[in-house]
């Protein structure tokens, strides 16, 4: 996935022993509980992890997870039948069946062509306890590792956090990471490897305790269970965030870290980084300002309608769902369970129970999601 710094949870250097209110401690909490459910960039802004005794409020106030949904759902309205709007990077094929992930892979060669905020917060994908305390536990070694200049080390414990990413909050990743072991390690890898880059590179580290100082001067308000942020305070730190985003994809760039992203997908990786941050601080923010900064993020759905009249149903080898295909589709990424199926050749039935379906990409054969029963490509071997 295009993601910067999806460890969005780990500390702010620096930040971990502030005295600070518990309305701030609250909403920070908030924060980082929405930006667990994120795709995300997370290094730039996220405060420090409070203990995890953190809880979501319920009420559908300006800073709640409901009220983030609700700012979502009115400023990014959704309707069946409409998919969002966006054409693939790869082959130009414009998105025409619908989604059910915040991952939106094209319907013609399976590529990453979007990232879809609106389900990103749909789903609560708070990290557990484990997950904060294996973060917390990095947070000294990690800050020790960048002092003595030591890379490896700091790579090796950027990998462990994400793995322990991967392991606690699978709903924040994409679906292919459901059944793809290699897809799960390379995103480790990417993420460790993009972590490690901007940790030791002068201009993002003066960002980043740029950005430290932003969050310092955040004002606070609302109440405990609904904490908010006053704009005036929020919009620089959404420049210096851009100022980041900017920075990073140079770097990534110029030191071959978009060559590991599992997604390929260049294209998205300043868009998952404004996501993130988004999918951080919407709620706590109402509904104007809101409104401002996905204008600013460039996040603004926009919708169309779908188009399933010339597809033709097929079914998932992996996990035996129905999905359309397109004329012309070569492959697609089971909305299900995240397997590339190639569309190359004719539905396969199973001898045993008789149901037709199309095998994952470098598969020859599989067991039967319905059955068991073993079914061979033909023609392979
Ligand atoms: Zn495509
Ligand atoms: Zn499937
Ligand atoms: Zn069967």
């Amino acid at each position: 996935m295009g993601l910067f710094g999806r460890d969005k949870s780990a500390p702010v250097p620096g930040m971990g022993k502030q005295s600070i209110s518990d309305l701030t401690n609250m909403a920070k909490q908030m924060q980082e509980q929405a930006m667990a459910q994120a795709a995300a960039f997370q290094q730039a802004s996220a405060p420090p992890p409070a203990s995890a005794d953190g809880t979501t409020a319920p009420a559908a106030e300006v800073g709640s997870m409901t009220w983030a949904r609700r700012v979502m759902a009115i400023l990014a309205p959704t309707e069946p039948g409409f998919v969002k709007r966006c054409n693939c990077a790869v082959c130009g094929a414009p998105k025409k069946l619908p989604t059910t992930n915040a991952y939106v892979y094209c319907d013609y060669c399976a590529s990453l062509c979007d990232f879809d905020l609106r389900r990103a917060c749909e789903g609560d994908t708070a990290p557990g306890p484990e997950y904060a305390a294996i973060v917390n536990g990095a947070h000294a070694s990690m800050q020790a590792a960048v002092a003595a200049g030591d890379r490896d080390a700091y790579r090796a414990l950027q990998k462990q956090v994400f793995e322990a990413f991967v392991a606690n909050v699978p709903n924040a990743m994409s679906h292919r990471a459901r059944n793809d072991a290699a897809y799960r390690e390379a995103y480790v890898n990417y993420m460790a490897e993009g972590a490690t880059v901007r940790a030791f590179d002068p201009a993002a580290q003066a960002l980043e305790a740029e950005m430290k100082q932003r969050v310092m001067s955040l004002r606070y308000g609302g109440n405990m269970m609904a904490p908010t942020v006053e704009a005036d305070s929020f919009w620089p730190m959404a420049e210096t965030l851009e100022k980041q985003l900017a920075l990073f994809a140079t770097l990534y760039r110029s030191t071959g870290v978009v060559e590991l992203d599992p997604d390929h997908a260049e294209h998205l990786t300043t868009k998952m980084g404004w996501s993130g941050f988004c999918q951080g601080w919407l709620a706590m923010l109402p509904e104007d300002a809101a409104a401002q900064l996905l204008q600013r993020a460039g996040l603004t759905n926009d919708y169309v309608a779908i188009e399933v009249e010339t597809g033709q149903p097929r079914h998932c080898g992996g996990c035996g769902g129905e999905f359309h295909a397109l004329p012309d589709a070569k492959a697609v990424v089971c909305d299900g369970c995240g397997r590339t199926v190639d569309l190359g050749s004719a539905e396969i039935p199973c001898g045993g129970c008789g149901a037709t379906m199309t095998l994952p990409r470098g598969a020859d054969h599989i067991a039967c999601p319905f059955c068991q029963t073993d079914v061979e490509q033909v023609g392979i071997r």
